[in-house]
C-alpha cells in the first residue's frame, strides 16, 4: 500500500513519484532533499553543496516546496511534521528528527505511537507527550 504524505500546511501530495521532495534550509543554502517514503529508511539525496555543508547534530529546517510554509513540528521544534495518508486508515502524522545524523521517526496516530529509527529511544517524552 503506498504511503501519501501530505503538506500539513496546503494539503500538496509530498511524494507524487516515490521519494519525498522538501525543501531544505542549511547555513543560508536551500535545496532539494530527497527522503524515503519508509519510516525509517535515512538515507537522502539532496544538492551536493547542501549535503557538503551539513557536519553531524547540525540543526536543518524543512520547508514544504509547494506553499513554502516551515515544516518545524508546531509543539517540538526538534522535529519536522507530515501528514500520512493512507487507504483504509484515517491520517497520521509523522514527525522525523531535523538534527542530521540523529534517526529517530515517529508516527502518530490516536493514541497511538510507531517509533523508528537508532535513535528514537533519545526522545522518551514522546511516549507522553507527543500526541
Ligand atoms: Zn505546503
Amino acid at each position: 500500500m503506498k504511503n501519501i504524505y501530505l503538506c500539513p500546511h496546503c494539503g500538496a501530495n509530498l511524494n507524487p513519484s516515490v521519494k519525498i521532495v522538501l525543501v531544505a534550509i542549511h547555513r543560508g543554502r536551500r535545496g532539494l532533499i530527497l527522503l524515503s517514503p519508509m519510516p525509517g529508511n535515512y538515507k537522502f539525496i539532496c544538492d551536493r553543496s547542501l549535503a557538503d555543508s551539513m557536519d553531524v547534530g547540525d540543526l536543518v529546517k524543512f520547508q514544504c516546496p509547494v506553499c513554502s510554509a516551515d515544516l518545524t513540528a508546531p509543539r517540538d521544534k526538534e522535529f519536522a511534521e507530515l501528514h500520512l495518508a493512507a487507504s483504509g486508515r484515517s491520517p497520521r502524522r509523522v514527525q522525523f528528527s531535523r538534527r542530521y545524523g540523529t534517526h529517530a521517526t515517529f508516527v502518530i496516530s490516536d493514541g497511538e505511537i510507531a517509533a523508528y529509527g537508532d535513535d528514537a529511544d533519545e526522545f522518551p517524552q514522546k511516549n507522553f507527550f507527543g500526541v
